[in-house]
């Protein structure tokens, strides 16, 4: 197993962590036959945490999607509409460096969450986590135990197994299925998917893209599991880098734990730790704590709340497997603020900030002019000349149905064309229009459009010609 190189201050001799004993006893996960390793599912106040964390955060992603406020979707990025939707205001594909400023707040979030617990996030509210779980509960179910599925794997198969294995990955694919329907439901509205889903009408785009989202989670959550942590995800390779002596991360008290040692309540002078293995028997990346900080390890305490429950078997206090700083293990102070920790603050802050700010300036009235490209001008006769535009107009405000369009300009000028554009146009299209000028000594003259509704308004320069140059 990979491991992330922790670089520790010497210490004094009295202070030096116990060397820790070659293993004797079997402490790797319950694999089986099949090489695979099968997670024990174990009960505590982190496993409650997770549970306080991801379901909120389940219910926000399946139930989101169905939310409507006067029959719009309050989430929606629409590409058939030009249109992304956030919490029931609508913004133009112009705004979308809103979202990569909200993407780059978040980044600073998670670095400040690095610096200072580890990698929570990753254990508690990353979408492969939450659905990892969601498989591996449903795994539980349906097949039983760790230990029970490691000796049916180590077993011939029987007619009882392969039942339950089919019933597992049905309820998988089931899942699969819900959160890649959902997830397509944020790009176009997944009522109109499900309908078209029920008349047999689904179009080819969104039925490839909902089989490919659906087999992405199968696999990730199903089959690769911790190998998307390890290999594919870029963050678990940045921790090397962020993490410090005083970041508090999953940690095994050696200096407690060790010399560990199998034996009996209240036993002995060795070490706290009775080489049980729970802690590695219920971690989903399939590592053992006790071998230090790992690139594997996603912070997710279950071995924490295993271990705690060992220990309140043992009478002995909790915490021997904790979130804590290497500094603290080395019996020195942790320090919470630092240089670093503020500085990821203070970008966090400012990124927040800019985006808030961002979100009170977003496009409501997107105007696009351009030249007829046929002709430059016409000359309709020795005192008027015209020149044609075509105009589109999107809106992107719910209160506001109708603009009118009137000009201005250095010159006399008459305007023909439609006057009032209807904004709930399912999709926005060019429209002519043609603009005169009579007795224009100018060879260039500046013509201004404005488009104007009861609570919108914008106003664009063109040119207006009289002359080819
Ligand atoms: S659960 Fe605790 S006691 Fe058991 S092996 Fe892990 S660290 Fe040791
Ligand atoms: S070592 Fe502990 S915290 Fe890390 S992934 Fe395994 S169970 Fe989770």
């Amino acid at each position: 197993m990979e491991k992330i190189p922790v670089v520790q201050e010497p210490v004094a001799q009295d202070l030096a962590p116990p060397h820790l004993p070659p293993h004797t006893l079997p402490h790797s996960p319950t694999s089986g036959r099949d090489g695979k390793f099968h997670v024990r599912l174990t009960e505590g106040r982190f496993q409650n945490l997770r549970r306080l964390v991801s379901w909120p955060l389940l219910a926000l992603y399946f139930g989101l999607v169905w939310v409507q406020f006067d029959g719009q979707p309050w989430f929606l990025f629409s590409f058939e509409q030009h249109k992304i939707i956030l919490f029931g205001q609508a913004l133009s594909w112009r705004d979308l460096s809103l979202l990569a400023g909200l993407l780059i707040a978040s980044a600073a979030l998670l670095f400040f969450l690095a610096v200072a617990w580890g990698r929570i996030w990753c254990g508690f509210a990353c979408p492969q986590s939450i659905w990892t779980w969601l498989f591996i509960r449903i795994e539980d179910f349906t097949e039983g135990r760790a230990d029970k599925r490691t000796r049916q794997a180590a077993a011939p198969l029987t007619f009882h197994t392969l039942i339950r294995r089919l019933i597992k990955h049905l309820l998988w694919i089931l899942l699969a299925l819900a959160t890649a329907i959902t997830f397509t439901g944020y790009f176009v509205p997944v009522r109109e998917i499900l309908s078209a889903a029920i008349q047999l009408e689904l179009s080819a785009t969104v039925s490839g893209w909902i089989l490919i989202m659906a087999g992405i989670t199968y696999l990730n959550a199903g089959l690769v599991r911790e190998q998307i942590c390890l290999h594919a995800c870029p963050y678990s390779r940045f921790q090397g880098v962020m993490f410090d002596d005083h970041t508090r991360t999953v940690s095994y008290d050696a200096r407690r734990g060790e010399p560990r040692a199998n034996r009996r309540k209240g036993s002995g002078n060795s070490g706290d730790c009775v080489d049980c293995g729970l802690c590695v028997q219920v971690c989903p990346a399939g590592i053992d704590i006790r071998d230090g900080l790992q690139a594997a390890c996603i912070d997710c305490a279950a071995c924490i709340d295993a271990c705690d429950r060992v220990m309140s078997k043992l009478e002995r206090p909790a915490g021997l497997i904790r979130f804590t700083s290497e500094a603290q293990l080395q019996g020195e102070k942790t320090h919470f603020f630092r240089p670093r920790l503020a500085g990821y603050a203070a970008v966090m802050l400012v990124a927040f900030s800019a985006v808030l700010y961002g979100f009170t300036q977003t496009t409501q009235l997107l105007v696009e002019i351009r030249r007829d490209r046929g002709a430059m001008f016409r000359q309709v006769n020795a005192q008027t000349v015209c020149n044609v535009y075509q105009i589109k107009v999107e809106g992107y405000s719910e209160t506001q149905r109708f603009v009118d369009v009137s000009i201005t300009g250095e010159g006399e000028f008459s305007l023909f064309g439609q006057r009032t554009i209807d904004l709930s146009e399912e999709n926005a299209y060019w429209l002519p229009y043609r603009v005169c000028a009579r007795d224009l000594a100018l060879s260039k003259a500046e013509l201004i459009f404005h488009f104007k509704g009861e609570a919108l308004s914008a106003s664009r320069q063109t040119t207006f010609l009289t002359r080819v140059f």
